[in-house]
């Protein structure tokens, strides 16, 4: 088994399986395996299609409070307040989309995991 599915591990963008490997080699570039167990992090073709789900999940909820947040504190129209959400939030537009492939991969791998790594550990530089 041997899995991660611990808040921290997923905070910090690691493996599913050794909980060590950085799942992200920059910021929008993934790597395609685990650089300490192996682990082949996309299991299929569109395989991250299902991250989408996490990206809403993610999204909507920052944008509708940081929306209420400033039309209640500014009073502006809602329209001017969601503008202006929108452009605080791109900044963190990168984060969700590490995040979403994060948790959608450690929860794809909690309800479905499989034995063990596919391709042997790479050797370390
Ligand atoms: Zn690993």
């Amino acid at each position: 088994m041997g899995h991660h599915f611990q808040l921290s591990t997923m905070w910090h963008e690691r493996c599913p399986e050794c909980g060590e490997g950085k799942i992200f080699d920059s910021r929008w570039h993934m790597n395609p395996n685990c650089p300490k167990c192996g682990l082949k992090f996309e299991r299929g073709p569109g395989y991250f299609t299902g991250a989408m789900y996490f990206s809403y999940a993610l999204g909507i909820p920052i944008i509708t409070a940081g929306t209420l947040i400033v039309w209640w504190i500014t009073k502006w129209p809602l329209y001017k307040s969601v503008l202006l959400v929108w452009v605080l939030f791109l900044p963190l537009v990168p984060w969700v989309f590490r995040m979403s492939r994060t948790l959608f991969i450690h929860f794809d791998r909690y309800f479905d995991p499989d034995d063990k790594p596919v391709e042997p550990p790479v050797a370390e530089g």
